[in-house]
Protein backbone atom coordinates (compact mmCIF):
# COMPACT_ATOMS: atom_id res chain seq x y z
CA UNK A 1 0.00 0.00 0.00
CA UNK A 2 0.87 3.28 -0.38
CA UNK A 3 2.66 5.09 2.34
CA UNK A 4 -0.08 8.42 2.27
CA UNK A 5 -2.69 5.73 1.64
CA UNK A 6 -1.12 3.95 4.99
CA UNK A 7 -1.17 7.08 6.98
CA UNK A 8 -4.16 8.15 5.84
CA UNK A 9 -6.09 5.28 7.05
CA UNK A 10 -4.39 5.25 10.45
CA UNK A 11 -5.61 8.58 11.16
CA UNK A 12 -8.83 8.17 10.16
CA UNK A 13 -8.81 5.15 12.70
CA UNK A 14 -7.75 7.48 15.37
CA UNK A 15 -9.30 10.73 14.36
CA UNK A 16 -12.43 9.49 12.68
CA UNK A 17 -13.99 10.49 9.07
CA UNK A 18 -14.00 14.18 9.38
CA UNK A 19 -10.49 15.81 8.86
CA UNK A 20 -8.81 19.16 9.07
CA UNK A 21 -5.29 18.74 7.60
CA UNK A 22 -3.13 21.29 8.36
CA UNK A 23 0.44 22.71 7.26
CA UNK A 24 2.17 25.47 8.01
CA UNK A 25 4.84 27.97 7.32
CA UNK A 26 6.88 31.26 8.70
CA UNK A 27 7.63 33.03 5.68
CA UNK A 28 11.17 34.59 6.63
CA UNK A 29 12.56 34.11 3.08
CA UNK A 30 11.79 31.76 0.01
CA UNK A 31 9.77 29.06 0.86
CA UNK A 32 11.87 26.07 -1.27
CA UNK A 33 11.01 23.11 -2.59
CA UNK A 34 11.72 21.43 1.12
CA UNK A 35 9.49 22.97 2.11
CA UNK A 36 7.28 21.95 -0.14
CA UNK A 37 7.18 18.67 1.21
CA UNK A 38 5.47 19.77 3.40
CA UNK A 39 2.24 21.20 2.09
CA UNK A 40 2.41 18.65 -0.66
CA UNK A 41 2.78 15.69 2.21
CA UNK A 42 -0.43 17.19 3.69
CA UNK A 43 -2.40 17.10 0.22
CA UNK A 44 -1.40 13.63 -0.61
CA UNK A 45 -3.04 12.55 3.02
CA UNK A 46 -6.27 15.00 2.23
CA UNK A 47 -6.49 13.00 -1.53
CA UNK A 48 -5.86 9.84 0.10
CA UNK A 49 -8.66 10.60 2.98
CA UNK A 50 -11.43 11.24 0.15
CA UNK A 51 -10.74 7.80 -1.16
CA UNK A 52 -11.88 6.23 1.93
CA UNK A 53 -14.62 8.35 1.95
CA UNK A 54 -13.74 11.22 4.87
CA UNK A 55 -14.93 14.46 4.89
CA UNK A 56 -11.86 16.85 4.17
CA UNK A 57 -10.28 19.91 4.60
CA UNK A 58 -6.86 21.18 3.78
CA UNK A 59 -5.68 24.28 5.20
CA UNK A 60 -2.11 25.96 5.09
CA UNK A 61 -1.23 28.84 7.60
CA UNK A 62 0.77 31.50 7.30
CA UNK A 63 3.25 32.13 10.85
CA UNK A 64 4.00 36.01 9.55
CA UNK A 65 3.49 37.26 13.15
CA UNK A 66 6.59 35.32 13.92
CA UNK A 67 9.33 38.00 14.49
CA UNK A 68 12.23 38.67 12.15
CA UNK A 69 15.27 36.27 13.86
CA UNK A 70 18.38 37.92 11.97
CA UNK A 71 20.19 39.74 8.99
CA UNK A 72 20.04 37.02 6.44
CA UNK A 73 22.58 37.45 3.27
CA UNK A 74 19.83 38.06 0.54
CA UNK A 75 18.46 41.47 3.10
CA UNK A 76 20.30 44.72 2.58
CA UNK A 77 21.65 46.00 5.88
CA UNK A 78 19.58 48.76 6.76
CA UNK A 79 17.08 46.02 7.61
CA UNK A 80 18.66 44.69 10.59
CA UNK A 81 16.57 47.27 12.16
CA UNK A 82 13.28 45.40 10.96
CA UNK A 83 14.98 42.26 13.37
CA UNK A 84 12.87 41.42 16.12
CA UNK A 85 9.12 42.38 14.45
CA UNK A 86 6.69 40.53 13.35
CA UNK A 87 6.93 39.17 9.27
CA UNK A 88 4.07 41.03 8.30
CA UNK A 89 4.29 44.27 9.77
CA UNK A 90 7.92 44.38 8.00
CA UNK A 91 7.92 46.14 4.63
CA UNK A 92 8.75 44.13 1.31
CA UNK A 93 12.82 43.97 0.73
CA UNK A 94 11.75 44.35 -2.58
CA UNK A 95 9.08 46.53 -2.21
CA UNK A 96 6.56 44.94 -4.73
CA UNK A 97 4.25 43.55 -1.98
CA UNK A 98 2.33 45.25 0.89
CA UNK A 99 4.83 43.44 3.51
CA UNK A 100 7.79 41.60 3.99
CA UNK A 101 5.83 38.23 4.62
CA UNK A 102 3.17 38.82 1.19
CA UNK A 103 6.57 38.87 -0.79
CA UNK A 104 7.69 35.81 0.33
CA UNK A 105 4.26 33.77 0.66
CA UNK A 106 3.44 35.35 -3.02
CA UNK A 107 5.77 33.24 -5.08
CA UNK A 108 4.55 30.03 -3.32
CA UNK A 109 0.98 30.69 -2.99
CA UNK A 110 0.93 31.01 -7.26
CA UNK A 111 2.93 27.83 -7.69
CA UNK A 112 0.15 25.70 -5.74
CA UNK A 113 -2.49 25.71 -8.01
CA UNK A 114 -0.70 24.60 -10.86
CA UNK A 115 0.73 21.40 -8.81
CA UNK A 116 -3.06 20.80 -7.82
CA UNK A 117 -2.63 21.97 -4.74
CA UNK A 118 -5.83 24.64 -3.22
CA UNK A 119 -5.93 25.22 0.58
CA UNK A 120 -7.83 27.38 2.74
CA UNK A 121 -4.91 29.68 3.34
CA UNK A 122 -4.81 31.46 7.21
CA UNK A 123 -2.48 33.94 8.39
CA UNK A 124 -1.49 34.14 12.06
CA UNK A 125 -1.65 38.08 11.82
CA UNK A 126 -4.95 38.53 11.03
CA UNK A 127 -6.00 35.72 13.47
CA UNK A 128 -4.20 37.59 16.32
CA UNK A 129 -5.74 40.79 14.93
CA UNK A 130 -9.63 39.89 14.24
CA UNK A 131 -9.10 38.22 17.92
CA UNK A 132 -9.59 34.24 16.72
CA UNK A 133 -7.19 33.78 19.46
CA UNK A 134 -8.80 35.93 22.16
CA UNK A 135 -10.55 32.94 24.21
CA UNK A 136 -7.38 30.53 24.18
CA UNK A 137 -4.79 33.07 25.08
CA UNK A 138 -6.77 33.99 28.05
CA UNK A 139 -7.37 29.93 29.01
CA UNK A 140 -3.42 30.39 28.50
CA UNK A 141 -2.70 33.12 31.02
CA UNK A 142 -5.05 31.49 33.39
CA UNK A 143 -3.70 28.55 33.51
CA UNK A 144 0.37 30.11 33.37
CA UNK A 145 1.63 27.69 36.03
CA UNK A 146 0.45 24.85 34.03
CA UNK A 147 1.63 25.48 31.18
CA UNK A 148 5.25 26.78 32.49
CA UNK A 149 5.40 23.35 34.17
CA UNK A 150 4.61 20.98 31.53
CA UNK A 151 7.27 23.22 29.78
CA UNK A 152 9.89 22.78 32.07
CA UNK A 153 8.99 19.40 32.75
CA UNK A 154 9.34 18.28 29.15
CA UNK A 155 12.47 20.05 28.51
CA UNK A 156 14.11 20.17 31.16
CA UNK A 157 14.83 24.25 31.00
CA UNK A 158 13.82 26.14 33.46
CA UNK A 159 11.36 29.34 32.16
CA UNK A 160 11.98 32.91 33.77
CA UNK A 161 10.47 33.24 36.99
CA UNK A 162 7.79 36.29 36.01
CA UNK A 163 7.25 34.03 32.91
CA UNK A 164 3.41 34.75 31.13
CA UNK A 165 2.60 32.56 27.54
CA UNK A 166 2.31 36.09 25.96
CA UNK A 167 4.84 38.05 23.58
CA UNK A 168 3.49 41.47 23.82
CA UNK A 169 4.37 43.68 20.79
CA UNK A 170 6.15 46.98 21.79
CA UNK A 171 3.99 49.80 20.91
CA UNK A 172 7.25 52.26 20.56
CA UNK A 173 9.58 50.18 18.69
CA UNK A 174 7.64 47.23 16.84
CA UNK A 175 9.26 44.22 17.92
CA UNK A 176 8.00 41.40 20.17
CA UNK A 177 11.55 39.68 20.48
CA UNK A 178 12.50 42.46 22.89
CA UNK A 179 9.68 42.61 25.33
CA UNK A 180 9.12 41.18 28.74
CA UNK A 181 5.33 40.29 30.42
CA UNK A 182 5.38 41.58 33.82
CA UNK A 183 2.22 40.89 34.73
CA UNK A 184 -1.77 40.64 33.24
CA UNK A 185 -5.00 41.91 34.36
CA UNK A 186 -8.60 41.28 32.53
CA UNK A 187 -7.49 41.41 28.63
CA UNK A 188 -4.50 42.88 29.15
CA UNK A 189 -0.83 41.96 29.91
CA UNK A 190 1.56 44.95 31.06
CA UNK A 191 5.16 44.42 29.82
CA UNK A 192 8.59 46.51 29.54
CA UNK A 193 10.77 46.77 26.30
CA UNK A 194 14.36 46.56 25.80
CA UNK A 195 13.69 49.95 24.58
CA UNK A 196 12.57 51.40 27.57
CA UNK A 197 8.99 51.59 26.84
CA UNK A 198 6.50 50.00 29.61
CA UNK A 199 3.16 50.06 28.71
CA UNK A 200 0.10 47.26 28.24
CA UNK A 201 -0.77 45.46 25.60
CA UNK A 202 -4.28 43.76 25.24
CA UNK A 203 -4.31 40.04 23.72
CA UNK A 204 -7.45 40.30 21.33
CA UNK A 205 -6.32 42.30 18.76
CA UNK A 206 -3.13 41.44 17.85
CA UNK A 207 -1.07 43.59 20.22
CA UNK A 208 0.97 40.77 20.95
CA UNK A 209 0.63 36.87 20.70
CA UNK A 210 1.36 33.35 22.19
CA UNK A 211 4.71 32.03 22.06
CA UNK A 212 5.23 29.17 19.41
CA UNK A 213 5.33 26.01 22.27
CA UNK A 214 1.94 27.35 22.68
CA UNK A 215 0.24 29.03 19.71
CA UNK A 216 0.55 25.79 18.29
CA UNK A 217 -1.86 23.57 20.71
CA UNK A 218 -3.87 26.73 20.45
CA UNK A 219 -4.16 26.45 17.15
CA UNK A 220 -4.78 22.77 17.00
CA UNK A 221 -7.72 24.21 19.41
CA UNK A 222 -9.20 26.97 16.96
CA UNK A 223 -9.14 25.15 13.59
CA UNK A 224 -9.72 21.87 14.99
CA UNK A 225 -7.01 20.30 13.16
CA UNK A 226 -6.46 16.54 13.17
CA UNK A 227 -3.20 15.80 10.99
CA UNK A 228 -0.38 17.70 10.20
CA UNK A 229 3.21 17.12 8.94
CA UNK A 230 5.87 18.40 10.59
CA UNK A 231 9.50 18.94 10.06
CA UNK A 232 12.34 16.77 12.49
CA UNK A 233 12.85 19.27 14.94
CA UNK A 234 9.25 20.03 15.83
CA UNK A 235 8.99 16.68 16.29
CA UNK A 236 12.14 15.98 18.13
CA UNK A 237 12.13 14.55 22.12
CA UNK A 238 11.06 17.42 24.18
CA UNK A 239 10.19 19.53 20.78
CA UNK A 240 7.09 21.42 20.71
CA UNK A 241 5.14 18.84 19.00
CA UNK A 242 5.82 16.74 23.00
CA UNK A 243 5.13 20.15 24.93
CA UNK A 244 2.53 21.12 22.38
CA UNK A 245 0.59 17.66 23.04
CA UNK A 246 0.34 18.15 26.60
CA UNK A 247 -0.90 21.24 26.64
CA UNK A 248 -3.38 20.76 23.74
CA UNK A 249 -4.81 17.78 26.28
CA UNK A 250 -4.27 19.51 29.70
CA UNK A 251 -5.04 23.20 28.94
CA UNK A 252 -7.26 23.17 25.61
CA UNK A 253 -9.05 19.80 26.69
CA UNK A 254 -8.00 18.63 22.94
CA UNK A 255 -6.38 15.59 21.35
CA UNK A 256 -2.83 17.03 19.35
CA UNK A 257 -3.20 16.15 15.83
CA UNK A 258 -1.94 12.68 14.00
CA UNK A 259 2.03 13.57 13.17
CA UNK A 260 3.52 12.50 10.20
CA UNK A 261 7.32 13.75 10.41
CA UNK A 262 9.00 14.21 6.85
CA UNK A 263 12.63 14.55 6.17
CA UNK A 264 14.67 17.38 4.52
CA UNK A 265 15.55 17.68 0.74
CA UNK A 266 19.08 18.47 0.10
CA UNK A 267 19.97 19.96 -3.39
CA UNK A 268 22.90 17.44 -4.83
CA UNK A 269 26.97 18.91 -3.69
CA UNK A 270 25.44 21.91 -2.38
CA UNK A 271 23.47 20.41 0.84
CA UNK A 272 19.94 20.56 2.66
CA UNK A 273 17.82 23.72 1.09
CA UNK A 274 17.70 25.96 3.22
CA UNK A 275 16.28 30.06 2.82
CA UNK A 276 18.71 31.51 5.53
CA UNK A 277 21.99 29.33 3.67
CA UNK A 278 20.54 30.64 0.21
CA UNK A 279 20.43 27.18 -0.64
CA UNK A 280 17.31 27.39 -2.22
CA UNK A 281 15.17 26.15 -5.43
CA UNK A 282 11.74 27.09 -4.94
CA UNK A 283 8.59 25.14 -7.11
CA UNK A 284 8.57 28.12 -9.09
CA UNK A 285 11.53 27.88 -10.54
CA UNK A 286 11.07 23.73 -10.87
CA UNK A 287 7.87 24.05 -12.65
CA UNK A 288 10.15 25.77 -15.84
CA UNK A 289 12.15 23.14 -16.61
CA UNK A 290 9.77 19.78 -15.05
CA UNK A 291 5.92 19.21 -15.32
CA UNK A 292 3.67 19.50 -12.28
CA UNK A 293 3.42 15.50 -12.03
CA UNK A 294 6.68 15.24 -11.77
CA UNK A 295 7.78 18.00 -9.15
CA UNK A 296 4.99 16.12 -7.12
CA UNK A 297 6.37 12.13 -8.32
CA UNK A 298 9.70 13.64 -6.40
CA UNK A 299 8.17 13.28 -2.68
CA UNK A 300 5.60 11.15 -3.47
CA UNK A 301 7.60 8.10 -4.34
CA UNK A 302 9.01 8.13 -0.80
CA UNK A 303 8.06 7.92 2.32
CA UNK A 304 8.22 11.40 4.18
CA UNK A 305 11.03 10.27 6.74
CA UNK A 306 13.73 9.35 3.72
CA UNK A 307 15.72 11.79 2.74
CA UNK A 308 15.94 13.44 -0.86
CA UNK A 309 18.87 14.57 -2.81
CA UNK A 310 17.81 16.56 -5.72
CA UNK A 311 20.42 16.42 -8.49
CA UNK A 312 19.58 19.39 -10.82
CA UNK A 313 22.06 17.49 -13.22
CA UNK A 314 22.41 14.19 -15.26
CA UNK A 315 19.81 13.55 -12.30
CA UNK A 316 17.26 14.87 -13.72
CA UNK A 317 17.37 12.99 -17.44
CA UNK A 318 16.78 9.67 -15.19
CA UNK A 319 14.17 11.03 -13.13
CA UNK A 320 12.19 11.87 -16.23
CA UNK A 321 12.95 8.44 -17.46
CA UNK A 322 11.95 6.75 -14.22
CA UNK A 323 8.84 8.48 -14.73
CA UNK A 324 8.16 7.68 -18.09
CA UNK A 325 8.62 4.25 -17.61
CA UNK A 326 5.97 4.21 -15.02
CA UNK A 327 3.81 5.90 -16.89
CA UNK A 328 4.24 3.49 -20.01
CA UNK A 329 3.64 0.62 -17.60
CA UNK A 330 0.66 2.78 -16.10
CA UNK A 331 -0.97 2.96 -19.35
CA UNK A 332 -0.16 -0.28 -20.65
CA UNK A 333 -1.87 -1.72 -17.67
CA UNK A 334 1.64 -3.60 -16.85
CA UNK A 335 2.10 -1.07 -13.44
CA UNK A 336 3.00 -2.32 -10.27
CA UNK A 337 0.01 -1.75 -7.80
CA UNK A 338 2.17 0.58 -5.46
CA UNK A 339 3.89 2.34 -8.27
CA UNK A 340 0.19 2.89 -9.74
CA UNK A 341 -0.71 4.66 -6.93
CA UNK A 342 2.50 6.88 -6.73
CA UNK A 343 1.18 7.78 -10.41
CA UNK A 344 -2.09 8.49 -9.59
CA UNK A 345 -1.06 10.70 -6.73
CA UNK A 346 1.51 12.40 -8.84
CA UNK A 347 -0.99 14.08 -11.00
CA UNK A 348 -2.06 17.29 -10.48
CA UNK A 349 -5.46 16.23 -10.99
CA UNK A 350 -6.02 13.16 -11.86
CA UNK A 351 -4.45 10.88 -14.95
CA UNK A 352 -5.47 11.76 -18.65
CA UNK A 353 -7.52 8.97 -20.48
CA UNK A 354 -4.47 8.60 -22.83
CA UNK A 355 -0.68 8.20 -22.78
CA UNK A 356 0.64 12.10 -22.48
CA UNK A 357 3.01 12.47 -24.96
CA UNK A 358 6.52 11.19 -24.05
CA UNK A 359 10.30 11.85 -25.19
CA UNK A 360 13.08 11.12 -23.42
CA UNK A 361 14.33 13.93 -22.00
CA UNK A 362 18.15 13.46 -23.19
CA UNK A 363 16.63 13.26 -27.02
CA UNK A 364 14.70 16.28 -26.57
CA UNK A 365 17.36 18.44 -24.98
CA UNK A 366 19.85 17.21 -27.81
CA UNK A 367 17.15 17.99 -30.86
CA UNK A 368 16.76 21.37 -29.26
CA UNK A 369 20.59 22.16 -29.42
CA UNK A 370 20.54 20.50 -32.83
CA UNK A 371 17.60 22.09 -34.62
CA UNK A 372 17.56 25.76 -35.44
CA UNK A 373 13.69 26.60 -34.69
CA UNK A 374 10.47 24.50 -33.39
CA UNK A 375 9.61 22.99 -36.86
CA UNK A 376 13.36 21.75 -36.72
CA UNK A 377 12.77 20.04 -33.12
CA UNK A 378 9.55 18.09 -34.76
CA UNK A 379 11.37 17.00 -37.97
CA UNK A 380 14.13 15.56 -35.37
CA UNK A 381 12.26 13.77 -32.94
CA UNK A 382 10.22 12.93 -36.50
CA UNK A 383 12.70 10.96 -37.99
CA UNK A 384 13.87 9.37 -34.59
CA UNK A 385 10.78 8.16 -34.02
CA UNK A 386 9.80 10.06 -31.37
CA UNK A 387 7.20 12.57 -32.61
CA UNK A 388 4.53 11.57 -35.28
CA UNK A 389 3.02 15.47 -35.85
CA UNK A 390 -0.52 14.04 -34.26
CA UNK A 391 0.52 14.40 -31.01
CA UNK A 392 -0.01 17.35 -28.69
CA UNK A 393 1.97 20.22 -30.17
CA UNK A 394 1.41 22.23 -27.08
CA UNK A 395 2.32 20.01 -24.65
CA UNK A 396 5.74 19.97 -27.12
CA UNK A 397 6.08 23.35 -26.90
CA UNK A 398 6.01 23.33 -23.29
CA UNK A 399 8.42 20.67 -23.11
CA UNK A 400 10.81 22.32 -25.53
CA UNK A 401 10.61 25.08 -22.99
CA UNK A 402 11.93 22.92 -19.99
CA UNK A 403 14.57 21.17 -21.68
CA UNK A 404 16.13 25.09 -22.85
CA UNK A 405 15.47 26.17 -19.99
CA UNK A 406 17.45 23.20 -18.10
CA UNK A 407 19.81 23.66 -20.65
CA UNK A 408 20.24 27.16 -19.64
CA UNK A 409 20.73 26.72 -16.08
CA UNK A 410 21.70 23.27 -14.82
CA UNK A 411 22.83 20.83 -17.56
CA UNK A 412 26.38 19.68 -17.13
CA UNK A 413 28.89 20.80 -19.56
CA UNK A 414 29.43 17.08 -20.95
CA UNK A 415 25.29 17.62 -22.12
CA UNK A 416 25.65 20.89 -24.04
CA UNK A 417 26.94 20.81 -27.22
CA UNK A 418 26.97 23.17 -30.72
CA UNK A 419 26.90 22.11 -34.38
CA UNK A 420 29.77 23.85 -35.66
CA UNK A 421 28.41 25.80 -39.17
CA UNK A 422 31.93 25.24 -41.37
CA UNK A 423 33.97 22.00 -40.71
CA UNK A 424 35.86 22.30 -37.17
CA UNK A 425 39.59 23.03 -37.01
CA UNK A 426 40.53 20.03 -34.64
CA UNK A 427 40.06 17.56 -37.96
CA UNK A 428 43.11 18.10 -39.09
CA UNK A 429 44.19 16.29 -35.90
CA UNK A 430 42.45 13.09 -37.27
CA UNK A 431 44.48 10.14 -37.81
CA UNK A 432 44.62 8.32 -41.35
CA UNK A 433 42.30 5.55 -39.76
CA UNK A 434 40.12 7.43 -38.61
CA UNK A 435 39.61 9.42 -41.86
CA UNK A 436 39.03 5.77 -43.47
CA UNK A 437 36.41 5.08 -41.29
CA UNK A 438 34.25 8.34 -42.00
CA UNK A 439 34.89 7.68 -45.47
CA UNK A 440 33.65 4.21 -45.05
CA UNK A 441 30.75 5.28 -43.21
CA UNK A 442 29.90 8.10 -45.98
CA UNK A 443 29.63 5.25 -48.63
CA UNK A 444 27.45 3.17 -46.28
CA UNK A 445 24.55 6.19 -45.56
CA UNK A 446 24.57 6.94 -48.90
CA UNK A 447 24.05 3.02 -49.84
CA UNK A 448 21.42 1.95 -46.93
CA UNK A 449 18.55 3.75 -44.99
CA UNK A 450 19.19 2.94 -41.50
CA UNK A 451 17.20 3.49 -38.46
CA UNK A 452 18.55 4.09 -34.66
CA UNK A 453 19.80 0.25 -34.07
CA UNK A 454 21.02 -0.55 -37.64
CA UNK A 455 23.10 2.17 -38.11
CA UNK A 456 24.50 1.56 -34.31
CA UNK A 457 25.32 -1.83 -35.48
CA UNK A 458 26.57 -0.56 -38.76
CA UNK A 459 29.23 1.52 -37.15
CA UNK A 460 30.56 -1.19 -34.97
CA UNK A 461 30.64 -3.23 -38.06
CA UNK A 462 32.77 -0.66 -40.14
CA UNK A 463 35.26 0.34 -37.11
CA UNK A 464 36.33 -3.15 -35.98
CA UNK A 465 36.84 -4.21 -39.37
CA UNK A 466 39.70 -1.21 -39.72
CA UNK A 467 40.45 -2.53 -36.14
CA UNK A 468 39.88 0.68 -35.00
CA UNK A 469 39.24 1.60 -31.72
CA UNK A 470 35.77 2.16 -30.51
CA UNK A 471 36.68 5.89 -28.64
CA UNK A 472 38.66 7.15 -31.74
CA UNK A 473 35.73 5.69 -33.98
CA UNK A 474 32.98 7.70 -32.23
CA UNK A 475 35.73 10.41 -31.42
CA UNK A 476 36.06 11.54 -35.14
CA UNK A 477 32.59 11.68 -35.99
CA UNK A 478 32.02 14.16 -32.78
CA UNK A 479 34.80 16.26 -34.02
CA UNK A 480 33.74 16.43 -37.71
CA UNK A 481 30.60 18.28 -36.26
CA UNK A 482 31.21 19.85 -32.69
CA UNK A 483 34.62 20.09 -32.95
CA UNK A 484 35.02 18.18 -29.71
CA UNK A 485 35.26 14.48 -28.63
CA UNK A 486 32.10 13.19 -27.08
CA UNK A 487 28.77 14.25 -28.00
CA UNK A 488 25.23 12.69 -27.94
CA UNK A 489 24.56 8.92 -29.27
CA UNK A 490 26.53 8.85 -32.50
CA UNK A 491 23.61 6.88 -34.47
CA UNK A 492 20.82 8.93 -32.79
CA UNK A 493 23.03 12.08 -33.29
CA UNK A 494 23.29 11.18 -37.06
CA UNK A 495 19.97 10.57 -38.13
CA UNK A 496 18.24 13.21 -36.14
CA UNK A 497 20.76 15.47 -38.64
CA UNK A 498 19.76 16.62 -42.47
CA UNK A 499 21.37 13.58 -44.26
CA UNK A 500 22.50 15.64 -47.01
CA UNK A 501 24.18 17.51 -44.37
CA UNK A 502 25.94 15.05 -42.70
CA UNK A 503 27.21 13.22 -46.37
CA UNK A 504 28.71 16.42 -47.11
CA UNK A 505 30.23 16.99 -43.77
CA UNK A 506 31.82 13.25 -43.41
CA UNK A 507 33.30 13.42 -46.71
CA UNK A 508 34.69 16.24 -46.36
CA UNK A 509 36.20 15.27 -43.15
CA UNK A 510 37.92 12.28 -44.09
CA UNK A 511 39.27 14.12 -46.79
CA UNK A 512 40.95 16.84 -45.21
ZN1 LIG B 1 7.41 41.78 -3.19
ZN1 LIG C 1 10.34 48.60 22.38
Amino acid sequence: MHWSDEKAREAIKQKGRKQTIASGISPSGPIHYGNFREILTADLITRSMQEFETKTKLIWILDDYDPLRKLYPFLEKDFKKHIGKPLSEIPDPKECHDSYSEHFMSDFLESLPKLGIQPEIYKASEMYKNGEYAQATLKALEKTDEIKKIIENITQRDLPKNWLPFNPICKECGKISTTTPTGFEEMEVHYECECGYQGSARIDNGEGKLPWRVDWPARWTILDVTVEPMGKDHAADSGSYDTGGEIAKQIFNKQPPYPIVYEQIGLKGKGEMSSSKGIVLTPKKMSKFLPPEIIRYIITRKKPKRHIDFDTGFGIVQLIDEYQEIEKNYYNGEVKEEEKRTYELSQPTSPSENKPLQIPFKHLVNAVQIARDFEGIKQILARTGHWDFEQDEEELKRWVKRGKNWLRWFAPEKAKFQIKEELPQEVSELNNKQKEFLSHLVQKLEENSFDDEELHQEIYQIFKDLDLGARKAFESIYIAFLGRSSGPRAAWFLLSLDKEFVIKRLRKASNE
